[in-house]
């Protein structure tokens, strides 16, 4: 597989005339860059966890997620680069034909073990998986090794120069990275994918105590709830890459630049703010839309 390309993470400055008439700077961190497959954000979550394993001595890791899980294949692709065994535990019967992401993670050399929904919520330990030789992370990355590798996100980024930063959040993990990565006084604007996860804020607190005075969680911008979508979605990312050249993805960063414009119109942040959107991949996952909904 190809090799992560740290170095290729540029921040793109946005000159839209709807930030300029708002006096606002606008730039976008690309993680997106750093492979196709271990897309964005994925890749930093993870880091501490593949370094634990092998400190361990741990053979193979072992993590779970759904049919179009940016994790499952960003651990697939990244076991696979390092030498380790990868089983990934998904949720549901196992389909007549896998995803494209399934398929993908199984030919990076992954195990997938189907598990019933029901069991898949109560995280259920597949029987065969007991002994000493495996490595779980949680689902996502949640946990504060995953929060302690998005904190690295910043490293590649001039951070001093920005007022806020903005990013999607699933499980919270990267936001509370961001927490742990920034100073005060900057902000952390979280734009929620999931309907009505209320527990997120409890979950960002746990791994960056002591910041939510800097933190703002929003609540209005997940379209139905986690991977749905409709037409303003496909309209808004497709007009953002004609203007700015940058593809998104329908279950995190589109939400996340629609988002960040919607509160731009709505004079959320203060003249002279200095953004930085963090474009944490998976575009991937635009797999599963059918052909010709977006226009890259
Ligand atoms: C997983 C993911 C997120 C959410 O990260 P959390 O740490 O779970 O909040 C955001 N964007 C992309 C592209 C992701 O794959």
């Amino acid at each position: 597989m190809t090799d992560l390309l740290l170095h290729t993470i540029s921040t793109d400055k946005l000159s839209l005339p709807l930030y300029t008439s708002k006096d606002l700077q606008v730039s976008v961190s690309r993680l997106d860059k750093i492979h196709p497959l271990v897309s964005g954000n994925k890749w930093f979550k993870l880091r501490y966890y593949l370094e634990d394993a092998v400190n361990q001595k741990k053979k193979t890791i072992v993590t779970y997620g759904g049919a179009w899980s940016n994790h499952i294949l960003a651990t697939a692709a990244a076991c696979n680069r390092s030498g380790l065994n990868a089983i990934g535990i998904i949720r549901g019967e196992e389909p007549a034909n896998l995803s494209a992401t399934l398929s993908q993670a199984k030919e990076l050399g992954m195990q997938l073990i189907f598990i019933s929904r029901d069991n898949y919520q109560h995280k259920k330990k597949p029987g065969q998986l007991t002994g000493d030789d495996y490595y779980f992370i949680p689902e996502g990355g949640y946990g504060l090794k995953g929060a302690m590798g998005a904190a690295s996100i910043l490293e590649h980024c001039n951070k001093e120069t920005y007022t806020h930063f903005c990013c999607a959040a699933g499980t919270g993990t990267m936001t509370a990275g961001l927490l742990l990565g920034s100073s005060p006084p900057d902000q952390i604007v979280s734009i929620s994918v999931l309907k009505n996860n209320i527990e997120l804020e409890k979950c960002i607190g746990q791994f960056a105590p002591g910041s939510k005075q800097r933190l703002d969680i929003h609540h209005g911008y997940h379209f139905g709830g986690y991977a749905k979508y409709n037409a303003a979605l496909i309209t808004f990312m497709n007009e953002f890459y004609t203007q700015t050249n940058i593809p998104s993805d329908f279950v995190y960063t589109g939400k996340l630049f629609y988002a960040v414009n919607d509160l731009v119109q709505t004079n959320y942040f203060p003249a002279g703010s200095s953004i930085l959107m963090i474009h944490s991949g998976g575009l991937q996952g635009n797999n599963g839309l059918k052909k010709g909904t977006l226009i890259f």
